[in-house]
């Protein structure tokens, strides 16, 4: 969607298919950190951000698990006037973007996708499942880390990993002193909760399991309620208030990095199909957002589209591969108790690394 409202601004026709018919995302928070604003911005959906989420101006709260502050990290906005943190709902930002993909200009088939390409002399012959065959200059795809593009593009790539952990999410009321990011250590548990706008707020808690597990959707609430036992205070309130009706959302962390290059001819990956993280720098969102700034960029700044697709990704790679490394290793760091400081001093690393220009 990023992409599609760029290319639409410097004048490309851009078709966007789109498998779910109902062109749905689930109902979880998200995170958005100070580098992703600024991606938001550059795209033009910040104040809408802001307007239907919730910006922070706070630093990090460290809590014990009856949820006492012990410690507060500060933050600096990345430009004056910019929040240092915050999150919204998943749907909402959905909304936000695939209302300007629609106002953009471009055309946005759903429950379509890719069924074959072929190279022509100048681009690529697209052919979807509705049936048509068109001609492009490029092919992008941004299908997600189980990219079926990538399969085709690249038969030999790996499938991502599991590293070892689920992410549990959990929707709520936001009580008026949670007005950013507080995390919650207890053991080998990280919890931690994020405003997502004036009324609402999620919490995140991260668990170690050797393997993937199947988890039934009908009674989540009681395996939560367990996990939630060592913490009182704020959390102690939300698990006694778990019941069949709460909004969970629970996912495997999974992660790959395709080593370059991502694209083939005039096929290219990007987003998640590239480069899915765990989100131990809650930043996966973000560098899909800035993927389609660098790309529209790079595809204005040089005529030929292959070298410009090169450029692309020689832009994205360092920092791309910092986000997915550094986010799995602080996620095995969970895993392992390690040193706590040892882990701030990776986050607070990746989390400066960050605040660099695109
Ligand atoms: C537990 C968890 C928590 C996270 N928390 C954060 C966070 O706090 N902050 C953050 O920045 N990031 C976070 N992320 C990462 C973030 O969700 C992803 O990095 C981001 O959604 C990637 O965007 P994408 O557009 O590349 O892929 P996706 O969001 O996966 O979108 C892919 C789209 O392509 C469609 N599609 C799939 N297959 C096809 C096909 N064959 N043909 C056509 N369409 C197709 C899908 O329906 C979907 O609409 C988190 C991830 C996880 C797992």
């Amino acid at each position: 969607m990023s992409l599609a409202i760029r290319m639409r601004e410097r004048g490309w026709t851009v078709d966007l298919v789109e498998i779910d018919p109902q062109w749905r995302v689930y109902g979880a928070g998200i995170s958005i950190t100070a580098p992703t604003y600024r991606a938001c911005k550059r795209l033009g959906v910040v104040e809408e951000l802001l307007a239907s989420g919730f910006g922070s101006h706070k630093g990090v709260r460290i809590c014990a698990p009856n949820g006492h502050v012990v410690a507060e990290i500060p933050a600096q906005p990345i430009e004056p006037g910019m929040p240092t943190g915050g999150g919204i709902m998943r749907p909402v930002l959905h909304d936000i973007l695939s209302r300007r993909t629609r106002a953009s200009g471009a055309t946005v088939r759903l429950g379509v996708t890719l069924e074959t390409y072929t190279e022509t002399a100048d681009g690529v012959r697209v052919t979807t499942t509705d049936g048509q065959t068109r001609d492009y200059t490029l092919l992008v795809a941004a299908d997600g880390a189980f990219s079926a593009v990538r399969s085709l593009v690249f038969p030999t790539a790996a499938q991502p990993i599991y590293t070892g952990q689920y992410c549990w999410r959990l929707v709520a009321d936001r009580p008026a002193d949670i007005d950013g990011v507080h995390f919650y250590m207890a053991g080998s548990v990280t919890a931690g909760v994020m405003p997502t706008s004036a009324t609402q707020m999620y919490m995140f808690l991260l668990i170690h399991e050797p393997h993937k597990i199947r988890i039934d959707e009908a009674t989540q609430w009681q395996r939560l309620k367990q996990l939630m036992a060592p913490f009182s205070g704020l959390l102690g309130t939300l698990r006694d208030g778990l019941s069949d009706r709460s909004v969970i959302i629970v996912r495997p962390l999974e992660a790959i990095l395709l080593p370059r290059p991502w694209h083939r001819g005039r096929v290219l990956l990007i987003g998640d199909a590239v480069h899915a993280t765990t989100p131990h720098l809650a930043s996966g969102a973000g560098i899909a957002i800035e993927d389609a700034l660098v790309l529209s960029q790079e595809l204005e700044r040089e005529p030929d589209v292959e070298r410009a697709l090169v450029r692309f990704e020689e832009r994205r790679w360092e920092r791309c591969r910092l986000v997915v490394e550094n986010s799995v290793r602080i996620g095995q760091m969970e895993q392992t108790h390690a040193d706590p400081a040892a882990l701030k001093t990776l986050m607070a690393v990746s989390e400066a690394a960050l605040r660099e220009d695109i």
